[in-house]
């Protein structure tokens, strides 16, 4: 019997067009003679709908954007209609409850916020459905940049100085935030939602008054914001990917073009920046970096897959764990399909693999 997968995509978070893209690529490589491929997309505003493909959620939604390619347009043959009964009660109303028998497994394409996070990990477990990814814990802390570096320091790996701020204490006094962030960091500085993605409220600020402005910028994104130590640096990325046996890939570099401040949006999506598998760092250094991969997969509680980002600092040629995304990136060009393909996994295994992942963790975990 085929296994019937729920490809879960779009979503409420600021990272809703990269999942679809995400999504398409899912859609279109999964293996159909082993997977019946039920899709089901969430608008921005967090309606669910079981007819619909990544395409046609974007072009419902009335989106422009340059990242939706002909994939998209190619996954709708894929579309598979489901029938919903008439919502009985309010629960009903909710398609995976209509679906849920149906769907043997959920792939959550869905990046960020209530997707990424933990919180739809806890609305599976309580449906008893499996879920490629990690669960609820690790989801949560992973998508906080604050408490992932405050875990990755208990565990004696390296992470960037840094400091919080919640939004309510930046609104009700700025210029005393402001003071304080200027007394502990020379710029430029970064400033960062603790929750983002996608680089989207996050900024490299040289004066005050770019510190102002990011500041509310990212505190658009989160009630707390995250103030850094700008790093000179080449970023460096390692896939991990298994429950028990972990499995570290080789390790990726993003060449940033000099022209982009930093790797931001359009550097990620619009104009995608060159990615150097393996890169040209040394073999020692490529293995520390694995290893701490492997260390810092452990120390935040995760199954399943993750990808590790790291600065390498240009002068020092010291390291530091940037960030962990527990449902990264996902098209066949992204980082760490590329990462799983360069170590031996091409694309369409690596989802069969994934979610072989996702049943022997739920198992685990009843
Ligand atoms: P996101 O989760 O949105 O990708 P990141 O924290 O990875 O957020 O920041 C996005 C990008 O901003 C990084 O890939 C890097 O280019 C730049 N950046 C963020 N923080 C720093 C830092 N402390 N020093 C240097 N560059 C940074
Ligand atoms: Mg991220
Ligand atoms: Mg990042």
């Amino acid at each position: 019997k085929k296994l019937s997968i729920g490809i879960l995509f779009g979503g409420r978070s600021s990272e809703h067009e990269a999942s679809l893209a995400s999504a398409a690529s899912v859609l279109k490589h999964l293996k159909q003679d082993k997977f019946d491929l039920v899709p089901i997309g969430i608008t921005q505003t967090g309606q669910w709908m079981t007819q619909t493909t990544p395409y046609e959620l974007q072009q419902q939604m009335a989106v422009t954007t340059q990242i939706i390619d002909a994939d998209m347009q190619e996954s709708t043959q894929h579309t598979i209609v489901v029938d919903t009964p008439a919502p009985s009660s309010p629960l009903m109303q909710h398609p995976l409850s209509s679906v849920a028998p149906k769907v043997d497994v959920i792939f959550p394409l869905l990046h960020g916020t209530y997707g990424e996070d933990g919180k739809l990990q806890g609305l599976l477990e309580m449906i008893g459905i499996p879920y490629v990814g990690c669960g609820v814990l690790g989801g949560a802390i992973s998508m906080d940049k604050e408490k992932t570096k405050q875990i990755l320091r208990a565990a004696g790996l390296p992470v960037v100085d840094y400091k919080s701020y919640r939004r309510a204490e930046l609104e009700r006094n700025p210029e005393k935030v402001l003071d304080d962030i200027e007394k502990n960091f020379d710029y430029p500085c970064f400033v960062k939602p603790s929750n983002g993605g996608s680089s989207i409220g996050v900024s490299k600020v040289r004066s005050r008054e770019e510190l102002r402005q990011a500041a509310y910028l990212a505190a658009n994104y989160d009630h707390k914001i995250l103030i850094e130590k700008a790093i000179e640096c080449r970023e460096v990325e390692c896939a991990i990917l298994g429950n028990e046996d972990l499995q570290a890939s080789v390790v990726g570099e993003v060449i940033i073009r000099d022209e982009c401040d930093f790797y931001d949006y359009h550097a990620k999506y619009v104009e995608p920046s060159t990615k150097i598998i393996p890169a040209l760092i040394s073999d020692d250094l490529a293995l520390e970096i694995q290893e701490q991969s492997i260390k810092a997969f452990r120390a935040l509680d995760l199954t399943s897959l993750a990808r590790f980002d790291f600065f390498l600092e240009k002068d020092t040629h010291n390291i530091y764990i940037n960030e962990v995304n527990t449902l990264p990136s996902f098209t066949e060009d992204c980082m760490y399909p590329k990462l799983c393909e360069a170590s031996g996994l091409a694309y369409p295994d690596l989802l069969e693999r994934l979610i072989e992942l996702a049943v022997e963790s739920y198992e685990d975990r009843q």
